[in-house]
């Protein structure tokens, strides 16, 4: 049987953030059914820019998505593009910034806010816009609810990729900062929503990453460099071999390592040597 596997992306939580404030997350490091990496965005940390490097495994520098501003369909190998290339089945539950990217753009809230496609690349989409976020309304769903939804693909649907993408956390960060009550409450009650689904999609056969797109620092701030900007935890459930603890995993490496740990060709323009095993 091959290899199934979901990759969820917490928008904007810092390396600290994680280790401190996601007791669920720590508790399966602890029993060893989950191991912990820092990984480092690329530069620029911002979402967009990271979203499209996360997917292609290529940096902005490369892909051209220099902001938030620009988004559009990208014209590379990405990881639904492989995936669904080989024959996998692949489902999204994001922002609509990823179905821009991999699917097409620009977004059509009715035509596009759910789609099944058998073209694919994403066979089956579950989107939200966020539209009218502001600093002091976050216009995001539930966590739970996107939790559910990408349950719904993983048992009805038999997706063999999904990935999981919601800005809760980064939008509390940039309303809140990080030192105050807000955020630990945020992180606790985000840890545990997602624990029970953790628990079933395990039992269902798949491996579980769960990381973000890039950090912030003590201001909420991000897209710069340096640590509290760029990284980030990296939480895996699965059983590859995978490099030193005190590696710092390049997250130009995460859209070889899926391909590779789901058994699909690695294309030419991701250079980075995965770190994940076939
Ligand atoms: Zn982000």
């Amino acid at each position: 049987m091959s290899r199934k596997l979901l990759l969820i992306l917490i928008d904007g939580v810092p390396y600290r953030n994680w280790r401190r404030l996601f007791g669920n997350l720590e508790g399966w490091v602890q029993s060893g059914e989950a191991r912990v990496w820092r990984m480092r965005s690329v530069l620029p940390s911002t979402s967009a820019s990271c979203y499209a490097s996360i997917h292609t495994g290529v940096p902005p520098q490369v892909h051209g998505i220099w902001g938030n501003y620009a988004v559009r369909k990208l014209d590379l190998p990405d990881v639904f593009s492989e995936l669904a290339r080989a024959g996998r089945r692949t489902g999204a539950v994001t922002h609509s910034y990823w179905s821009e990217f991999f699917q097409r753009a620009p977004f059509d809230a009715v035509r596009d806010i759910e789609y099944d496609e058998e073209a694919g690349p994403i066979h089956h989409g579950r989107f939200h816009t966020m539209a009218g976020y502001g600093h002091d309304n976050q216009m995001t769903p539930s966590d739970h609810d996107l939790f559910a939804t990408l349950t719904r693909l993983c048992e009805v649907k038999g997706i063999d990729y999904g990935l999981y993408h919601s800005c809760t956390l980064d939008s509390m960060g940039h309303r809140f900062f990080h030192d105050c009550a807000e955020m630990d409450h945020a992180c606790y009650l985000l840890d545990e929503q997602m624990a029970p689904f953790i628990h079933r999609w395990r039992k269902a056969g798949y491996e579980v990453i769960v990381t973000a797109d890039h950090g912030q620092d003590a201001r909420g701030h991000h897209g710069g460099a340096g640590d509290l900007q760029q990284d980030f935890a990296f939480y895996y459930f699965g059983e590859s071999a995978m490099p030193a603890s005190d590696v710092i995993l390049d997250q130009l490496a995460l859209a070889p390592s899926i391909l590779t740990r789901l058994g699909v060709a690695v294309p030419p323009s991701m250079t980075a040597t995965p770190f994940l095993e076939g």
